[in-house]
């Protein structure tokens, strides 16, 4: 009798170890981020999630915009003029930064690190009140694009001393990549790594796809959900995020390089792509883009699927992403289809 309860015992434990879905949660990059898999152990599991948010605390110091680590020091590099060795945390970033920069046509600009911080979002605390009119123009003169920057190897300059990186639009995607990488590399195959609602997912959750919601950019909820299998990012950019209101006006932390002020008239931009690097830069030019120009910068940045809100809650989206987007508020907002992408 005693035997065949522990049996019982046993077998109900290996029951649970054989849950299928493991999930774990840590703060970094100023947002919880969340790791679930599937079909692994709890034991392995939890020993590659411990390495990827290592690994995401170390990112998050090395790409800090404003607190001292290597991303500091290349600004420091930049702004002398000289040539100088990139450290290779680094190098890889601003690499595609410039080429995702260039088929943007410049909306999406991490060279723009003084502007935002004249706009006081380099600083933990949220600004209260906008720059003077004159620092801004002044910043807009200086012309700070990722084209000034030359790279010759692994070194690197700067021809304009204006030019001061902000990675805070690519970041956090390269980082999902990079963690997904690290959890293929411990032999896990369904996983999403979600970091506030921006992640990359791969395989699938079981018999089902993964289902991502997309945040409402006014009202807490969720504003649509879409299916993501195989290997696919999720990333939103919204005027929601960080943010400040002054005498009746919102500002918000995306600036619109060619006005030196936070983009006008979408509340946020959402892009599916096959890498987060590139899907995080996406979301951020296509939310400045806005309902005129995301359909034609979407095309030169070689985007398939997007969706924007605009000011007025309509959205604007391509063929193939309307496919995909289940929209969960009632009544559903009223859509406007692109061509396809
Ligand atoms: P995201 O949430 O990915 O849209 O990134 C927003 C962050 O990117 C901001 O907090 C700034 O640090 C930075 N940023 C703001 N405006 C731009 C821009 N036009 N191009 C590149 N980075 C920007
Ligand atoms: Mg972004």
């Amino acid at each position: 009798m005693r035997a065949a309860v522990g049996l019982a015992l046993a077998l109900l434990l290996a029951a649970c170890d054989r849950e299928p879905l493991h999930r774990e949660e840590a703060y970094v990059f100023g947002t919880l981020v969340e790791i679930q898999t599937w079909g692994v152990d709890d034991q392995r599991a939890h020993a590659a999630i411990a390495d990827v948010f290592a690994d995401f605390q170390v990112m998050h110091s090395t790409w800090h915009a404003w607190q001292p680590g290597a991303l500091a020091r290349v600004n420091a590099g930049l702004k002398s003029g000289a040539w100088f060795s990139a450290p290779p945390s680094v190098l890889p970033l601003i690499e595609r930064s410039v080429r995702i920069a260039r088929a943007s046509d410049g909306l999406f600009n991490p060279a723009i690190g003084r502007l935002i911080a004249a706009w006081g979002f380099h600083r933990d605390d949220l600004p209260t009140a906008p720059p003077p009119r004159a620092d801004v123009e002044a910043l807009l003169r200086a012309r700070p694009r990722m084209t000034d920057i030359e790279i010759d190897g692994i070194r690197i300059r700067s021809r304009n001393p204006a030019v001061q990186l902000d990675l805070g639009a690519i970041a956090k995607g390269y980082a999902v990549d990079l963690g997904i990488a690290r959890l293929r590399a411990a032999g896990i195959e369904n996983a999403i790594v979600n970091a506030g609602g921006d992640l990359r997912a791969i395989g699938r959750k079981g018999e089902r796809a993964w289902r991502i919601g997309i945040r409402h950019p006014r009202t807490p909820g969720v504003l649509a959900a879409v299916e993501v299998q195989g290997d696919e990012c999720v990333f939103t950019s919204g005027d929601y995020e960080r943010f400040f209101d002054h005498d009746g006006k919102h500002y918000h932390h995306i600036i619109d390089p060619r006005t030196g002020a936070p983009s006008r008239g979408t509340t946020s931009a959402t892009v599916i792509h096959g890498d987060g690097a590139e899907a995080d830069a996406a979301a951020t030019a296509l939310l400045i883009a806005g309902p005129q120009d995301w359909y034609r910068i979407a095309r030169q940045m070689g985007i398939r699927y997007a969706m924007l809100v605009g000011a007025d809650g309509t959205v604007y989206m391509n063929p193939e992403m309307a496919k995909r987007v289940h929209f969960e508020t009632e009544p559903p907002p009223t859509v406007i289809l692109s061509a396809p992408l």
